[in-house]
Order: structure tokens, then sequence, then C-alpha cells
């Protein structure tokens, strides 16, 4: 007669910012407390933690097999500048300490995002991957569920941590890539032996997956896992607004008494794939000035849209560059929607004045340097 192998206790934290080391916005507590700071056995914020993408799938993934997840803190951040030391290290405490009072475990999954950097510290990933398997000791097995906008270290992988990243952008499969990398932690702990193998890829360039050639390639990639050894593959984008040495795309695959010569043709093959893609969507950079040209040379062809993809709050930046709108107004254009700029001062302002009202504002240009001048304009106030 056989028993029920016993349910495994899996101590679950997330740590994530993706920082862009350009941008003049610092990221503080206030910042994470403004977003997600969940640090048990608080309440504050548990049903925001539980529904973040990653944590909550990596808790809810482990409870349907039947396993215990230990909630550990999670922390988030929109995206912005480096994380000061002090702030990154009471972070890494936080989630440290309570992977220690913990007592024994069977696992550690930590959600992270792969791009994180504080003042001193390039590789925060890497930092805390070491200092958990100091706590927990070489035995007990490590997951690392990563953001496919990830930069990932070789100090990463020396962790012994294994590491997984979401396939998808859009990241919709947090879900099953938190169920896959729970089965392998699981796996790990009850005797299971998998290697890590990293490729790194010299591109900076984001794809998403939804239109091809990038959905053949995730198609191709999710077709090799299960076979020959080979039980997870990441095509990992990376971060370019990261700035450091291992800023870029990478491969990562977990095998499992795989031949190593055939972890190598894939990675090949795959670095090989995503390189052509990258250059072949390689796109025409233009002067702000020639795109406004382009754009209102084609009239009646329907609207030209400019993007200014680096002045992203979505990626770290400050988004109240007013480069664009000054060239607008310097060229007289005219039936032009400028969507947005980030400036709470102006909009508190223009709100007060109530709606219909006219006045005069300062716009935009105030972050720093990148951000242009600020420009002067007659405006109407409005809610
Ligand atoms: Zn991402």
């Amino acid at each position: 007669m056989t028993s029920e192998p016993r349910p495994l206790r899996i101590f679950v934290a997330g740590l994530m910012h993706e920082t862009n080391g350009f941008s003049p916005v610092p990221t503080s507590m206030g910042s994470f407390e403004a977003d997600l700071a969940y640090v048990p056995p608080s309440d504050i914020m548990r049903d925001l933690a539980l529904a973040f993408a990653g944590y909550g799938d990596a808790i809810r993934s482990i409870r349907a097999a039947g396993d215990e997840a230990i909630k550990g803190p999670c922390f988030w951040a929109q995206p912005s500048g480096s994380i000061s030391s002090i702030v990154y290290s009471h972070l890494k405490s936080s989630v440290i300490e309570a992977l220690r009072e913990t007592g024994p475990i069977d696992a550690v999954l930590l959600v992270l995002h792969g791009a994180m950097i504080a003042e001193g510290i390039e590789d925060c990933e890497a930092d805390l991957l070491h200092e958990a398997r100091a706590v927990v000791g070489p035995e007990v097995p490590i997951g690392a569920l990563l953001d496919l906008h990830g930069n990932v270290s070789p100090a990463m992988l020396e962790s012994g941590a294994i590491v997984v990243g979401v396939k998808e952008y859009p990241h919709v499969d947090y879900p099953d890539r938190a169920r896959e990398l729970h089965g392998m932690l699981k796996e790990l702990a009850r005797g299971a032996r998998m290697s890590m193998s990293l490729r790194t890829i010299p591109r900076l360039s984001l794809q998403g997956t939804v239109e091809q050639p990038m959905r053949g390639l995730v198609d191709c990639m999710i077709a090799a896992e299960g076979k020959d050894g080979i039980r997870s593959i990441s095509l990992m984008h990376g971060f370019p607004w990261a700035d450091w040495s291992y800023a870029g795309a990478s491969v990562l695959v977990v095998s499992e008494n795989a031949d190593p010569a055939v972890i190598d043709a894939l990675t090949d093959d795959l670095a090989e794939a995503f390189v052509t893609i990258a250059d072949n969507a390689a796109v025409e950079r233009m002067s702000v000035g020639d795109a406004i040209e382009r754009g209102f040379a084609t009239p009646g062809q329907g609207p030209a849209v400019i993007a200014d993809s680096s002045d992203n709050p979505g990626g770290g930046g400050a988004c109240d560059s007013t480069f664009v709108l000054r060239e607008l107004i310097d060229r007289g254009c005219e039936n032009v929607a400028l969507g947005m700029i980030w400036d709470p001062q102006a909009a508190q302002i223009a709100a007060n004045s109530g709606v219909g009202s006219k006045l005069s504002l300062r716009l935009g240009g105030k972050v720093g340097p990148m951000s242009g001048d600020p420009v002067d304009l007659e405006c109407s106030g409005g809610a």
C-alpha cells in the first residue's frame, strides 16, 4: 500500500520593479506604498496582492494542487527611476526575514521582474536570490518567476534557482507559468534534479507575441517543451531602459537529464530567430519635425499616429516631455490631439479654474532635462 505524499510547504513572496535607469523620478518607499506593499500578517493591500499577476497566481496554483502556500510580502511599484539603497534594503529584509521566520519549508517561489536596479546594486534579483539561498541552504529548491521584460544575469542562476519567464506579451500567461514553476519545484523538493541554461542575445527589442512572426516563435518554444529533457523555455525580451550590462534579450532553459548539445542547438535556433525578427522589425527613426511633416503629408488617409515611445510612464519615463507639443505649435498644426503630458500642478490649476474658463498655463517640461522646456499656453479650464 502506498501513502499519498504529504503536502509541501512553499513560501511565496514578490518583489517587482521595472527600473528605468534614465528616469529622473526616483522610486521611493512611497511609490511601493501607493501601488502594492503587502506585508503579512497585516491585511493592508492583501486583496490587491492576491489579485496581482504572478503572486496571486502562485498562491492559487499551490493551493489548487493541495500544497500549503506560506504568504510572504509582496511589493510592486510602477516603473520609474532607481530605488534608493535604503528602500531596497528595507524591501529585501522584509522578504528575507519573513522567509527566515517561516521555519522549515520545502520550496521558495519568488515573483520578481528581472529589471530592478537600486543605488549601488545593478542586479537586485540576483542579490535577493542569493540571500534567499543563504537562508534555506543548498537543498531547498528556489524558483523565480520573471516578467518577459526581465534582464537575466548569470549571477541569478548561480543562486541555484529555477528561473521561468512569462512567454506572452501582453503577459496573459502568468497563471500558466506559476503552475508550471510550482510543478517543477514540487518535483525538485521530492528529489528531481534540473539544470538551468542561459543564452544572452545581443539585442534590445520589444516585440508583441500576438502577431506574427513572434507568435510562431512562441508556439515553437512551447512545442519543444516536454521533449529530450527540455522542461521549460523562456524567451526573455529584456528591458532596454534598465541601463546595465545584462540589459537585453535572452533564452532560459530548464532541463532534466538533457544532452547539452540539444540545449545548445535549441538556444542557438531561438536566439537566431529572435535576432532575425528584431532586425526585420527595426523601425525607421525620424526627427520630431520629420515625423510631423510626414504625418500631415497625406491628408484624407485617416489619422496619423506619432508615438514618442520612450516618454512612457508604463516604461518609467516621466511623460512630461514637450518636444512634440512645441513642434506642433511652432508649425501651426491644427486638428491634432496630443496625449498625454503628466503635469499634476497644471492639471490642478486647470481643474480649479472651472469649465470654460480661460487661463495662461505653463505646461510640462518640469521633471528633468529630458523633459524639454515648459510650454506657455493660453488654455481653457475644465474639471
Ligand atoms: Zn513586461
